[in-house]
């Protein structure tokens, strides 16, 4: 069978039953029945079975199961079932919180997932990229990555980078051709392949190939894309934990050997290290973390900011520089169009005259060499274009139909035909469209003033064109100026006659026709945004493809530029030295008129300060920035597919105030991680220093090994949990951003959880030597309750560093839940007599009851002493 890319459009065509209207939508459901999703085949998941069964793997537990067997087998059968249930149960735990993390990964990821646009029932959609079939008719453009293999049926200066597939960087233009022979991939110019980028220009494709059909699928392995890579975060608490696990090993094997010397039965003291190790090690720390993550994550998706790896919810607790694009992310994007100069005077959309020629031209300009469009008054497409139909359309006159120049721009548009084009792109800030009127080939320029200007040689007044003099060009700069410092947005239009063909290195020799200004108001959440960053430590910084005039005013409305701050152009940037950048960055607030590649060095400038810096684009070229930054920010609404591909956030909402959400939620999130950790090190700290304490002083051993299995279970988990699910302290955003040098461990935090399981474990050990009066069980008794109960008090304290009286339970009723389960379970053991012999507990009186009681709150109670001077202060 011959190769797609060899055949004719219409034998593919043909081939696939489609057509220029593309597929019904029973159609294409049923060829979605047939083909499958759209999507490259995933390694086979773990089913639950298997993650239940890798729960067990862990060293520690594997010993403790065989001691268990053999003590079992000695006749210690019913602590023997306690431990294997307490053991399953952990695993279940275990199992839970793994699917749950596996589950809001993958709804991450789902939520990131590019879109495509086909043609369905003869109309333009956008549906998941997984849905499209083979026959599908499929429209690409700037800014989107290809999701499936089609050839080429229509296009317009179409380039696209297929480094994924053929490993070359550099863009391909592509062409409507047809091959007789065999080419390689690289060279197939009439087709594209899923995987690739579009960077430049438009086209149309039909779609030949879909999922594991498509070439990428062919040459891919198996995708492994369910894989989460680890964060900083994790990897430096799993090195921690690994030696942590260590030193505890050596502690209990040091244990173990002094319980032999001392004459303990072998499996006995056997049972007890390894238990002592299950329950100090925290095994659970790097699962917490991916919890606690994710499900911030899912908290953070509800707030329109869709983090794409976890490793960013790390990242934007110590970001403390936002660079911020204007267009839609600070302002709203809803362009209108205010004056207009043309003529050398000022007019409004009511006030321009259908009659005049001149004004008829630029109104020409204005709706021909534009893609948007309005469907029922909603716009479509770029704001900034369909700004200038609704203008159009409140011309007085448009709407009479005998006269052949008051078209509505639809008419307009189907009247004449274009028929070639140069697309707007942030680097030229220029669009250009040719059309034939009235026989004679125009092209029509629109875009920035200071661009269009200089290669406009003449001017369109009233009465005729004129050369462009210096005295002309600075009237209009003057205009331009004037606009710009009311905050306005200035587009310039120009025209040309002649057959020449249009391309980018053609644009020059215009005729210029005027000036249109087009307001974007600033979004009010972005002024209050803009003001808690700065409380919050955090400088924001515009940068923009517009007018720095504009620029601005706009930034001073919106609190960003301050008096002595400065504004820079692109081209100003680039005349900077490193060393001039690098002493002024710190005062640049709005960069204007900045190409993609400036926004690299400003990202670097900043980082080279030690700063962690977020950048926002929407655009292709904006994607190296993106990566660069250390949080990339693409728009969710505006931003090109290639723009989210880099990024590692997207803002479902575009907007700047997202940003600055996402930021308090990161810092919430590593707050309430590293809370949780504070919980799960002081309470084993507490049972370690416990055990050390007796085997010291040659007492018996103050826990067995079923009630350390029983803390580990119900003490551990849960209530880390519920710290980890504690919401965002109200001055969240009064502190500075966390130092991104300071590790997690620092002095401070080891400092405070060995304080606070040094507390717990006084209160323990007082407990055990109470009980010694009586005998060693009551001992051992009063020491497991006195720590279970003492654990799930600390659970209160490690919730923020405010004392519980200001927090109340209301904001956190999962603290509250996992104390109260802990409690119930607790008194099962201690006043159900039937569970006495399986926890190798014994009855308690009244007295020492009450002494658990007192013991397990005292170190609480201090704590939160501490908590309420210090808020005094
Ligand atoms: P940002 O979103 O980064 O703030 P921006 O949207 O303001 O950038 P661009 O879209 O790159 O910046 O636009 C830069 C300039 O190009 C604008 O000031 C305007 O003069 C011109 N321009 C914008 N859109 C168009 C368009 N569709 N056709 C022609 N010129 C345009």
């Amino acid at each position: 069978m011959k190769d797609v890319y060899l055949k004719t459009k219409g034998e593919i065509e043909k081939a696939l039953d489609s057509s220029p209207q593309g597929l019904t939508t029973t159609e294409a459901n049923s060829r979605f029945q047939k083909f499958g999703p759209n999507a490259l085949e995933e390694t086979k998941k773990q089913t639950t079975l298997q993650v239940f069964l890798s729960q067990f793997k862990d060293l520690m537990v594997i010993i403790l199961i065989i001691a268990a067997l053999i003590s079992a087998s000695m006749g210690d059968a019913e602590s023997t079932i306690v431990i294997l249930v307490v053991l399953i149960l952990n695993a279940v735990l275990g199992t839970i919180q793994h699917i749950k993390a596996e589950k809001s990964l993958a709804s991450l990821r789902s939520l990131s997932s590019p879109s495509a646009k086909v043609l369905r029932d003869g109309q333009l959609i956008e549906i998941p990229s997984t849905q499209v079939v083979p026959g599908d008719i499929m429209n690409i453009e700037a800014g989107d990555m290809v999701v499936a293999d089609g050839r080429i049926l229509d296009l317009y200066s179409l380039q696209v980078n297929e480094s994924s597939l053929t490993g070359e960087s550099t863009n391909v233009d592509k062409a409507d051709v047809e091959f007789d022979h065999e080419v390689p991939l690289g060279d197939r110019l009439n087709m594209v392949y899923s995987g690739s980028l579009v960077t430049y220009g438009r086209a149309t494709i039909l779609v030949t190939g879909t999922g594991m059909e498509t070439e990428i699928g062919k040459i891919a392995s198996l995708m492994n894309a369910t894989k989460e890579k680890r964060t900083p975060l994790q990897v430096t608490l799993d090195d921690f934990s690994s030696k942590l696990a260590i030193v505890i090993m050596i502690i209990c094997a040091i244990i173990f050997g002094m319980q032999i010397v001392r004459g303990q039965p072998l499996m006995d003291a056997l049972l007890f290290a390894v238990a002592l190790a299950v329950a100090a090690i925290p095994e659970a720390l790097s699962s917490i973390v991916t919890i606690v993550q994710a499900m911030g994550t899912q908290r953070m998706a509800k707030e329109n900011a869709i983090i794409k790896n976890l490793a960013a919810v790390e990242s934007l607790g110590s970001v403390s520089v936002i660079c911020s694009d204007k267009t839609g992310t600070l302002t709203q994007n809803k362009m209108t169009v205010e004056d207009i100069y043309v003529g050398d005077e000022t007019y409004t959309s009511k006030t321009l005259d259908l009659h005049n020629q001149l004004h008829r031209y630029l109104l020409y300009d204005a709706v021909l060499n534009n893609d948007s469009s309005l469907v029922d008054g909603k716009g479509i497409g770029d704001p900034t274009e369909y700004a200038l139909l609704e203008m159009y359309r409140k011309v007085p006159g448009i709407q009479v139909d005998e006269d052949t120049i008051s078209l509505t721009e639809n008419q307009l548009r189907d009247a004449l035909e274009r028929m070639e084009e140069v697309p707007f792109d942030s680097d030229r800030k220029l669009m250009s469209t040719q059309y034939k009127i009235h026989g004679i080939t125009t092209t029509f320029t629109k875009g920035a003033v200071d661009v269009l200007l200089d290669r406009c040689q003449s001017i369109r007044l009233d009465d005729g064109i004129h050369p462009m003099t210096p005295a002309r060009k600075q009237k209009i700069l003057d205009k331009n100026q004037e606009f710009s410092a009311s905050g306005l947005r200035v587009l310039a239009f120009a025209y040309k006659e002649g057959d020449e063909s249009l391309s980018k290195d053609t644009e020059y020799g215009f005729t210029f026709l005027g000036l249109i200004s087009e307001m974007d108001p600033p979004r009010q959440e972005s002024i209050d945004a803009v003001t808690q960053a700065k409380k919050a430590g955090i400088r924001t910084i515009m940068i923009t493809g517009d007018h720095k005039v504009t620029a601005t005013a706009i930034a001073r409305r919106i609190g960003i530029f301050e008096d002595g701050d400065l504004a820079v152009t692109g081209l100003e940037l680039d005349a900077m030295s490193e060393a001039e950048l690098d002493q002024n960055i710190e005062k640049i607030s709005v960069y204007a008129r900045v190409s993609p590649e400036n926004k690299i060095r400003i990202v670097e400038a900043w980082q080279k300060k030690g700063r962690i810096v977020s950048m926002t684009g929407d655009g292709v070229n904006d994607a190296p920035a993106l990566k660069k930054a250390d949080i990339g920010v693409a728009m969710g609404i505006t931003g090109t597919e290639v723009s989210k591909d880099a990024a590692s956030m997207i803002l479902a909402d575009d907007n700047f105030a997202t940003i600055i959400k996402a930021v308090a939620n990161g810092r919430t999130i590593y707050e309430n991680i590293k809370n949780a950790i504070l919980y799960l090190l002081s309470g084993n700290l507490s049972a370690i220093i416990t055990v050390v304490y007796a085997s010291i002083f040659a007492l018996p051993v103050p826990f067995k090994a079923v009630q350390l299995l029983f803390i580990n279970l119900v003490t551990d988990s849960l209530p880390a949990l519920a710290i980890g699910m504690e919401p965002g302290a109200k001055d969240i955003l009064d502190r500075k951003p966390r130092d991104p040098k300071a590790g997690f461990m620092d002095q401070p935090f080891i400092q405070k959880f060995s304080l606070q399981g040094a507390l717990i474990a006084i209160g323990v050990i007082f407990a055990y030597q109470m009980g010694l009066q009586t005998n060693p069980n009551v001992a051992c008794t009063m020491a497991f309750s006195t720590l279970t109960l003492a654990r799930l008090f600390h659970g209160f304290n490690c919730r923020n560093e405010h004392s519980i009286f200001r927090l109340g339970f209301k904001r956190n009723w999962y603290s509250l839940y996992a104390f109260l389960l802990g409690v119930c379970f607790l008194s099962l053991i201690l006043f159900v007599p039937s569970l006495h012999n399986l926890f190798s507990v014994t009855p308690l009186t009244m007295q020492q009851i009450v002494s658990i009681g007192g013991l397990a709150i005292l170190p609480t109670i201090i704590i939160q002493l501490g908590k309420i001077i210090r808020e005094q202060k």
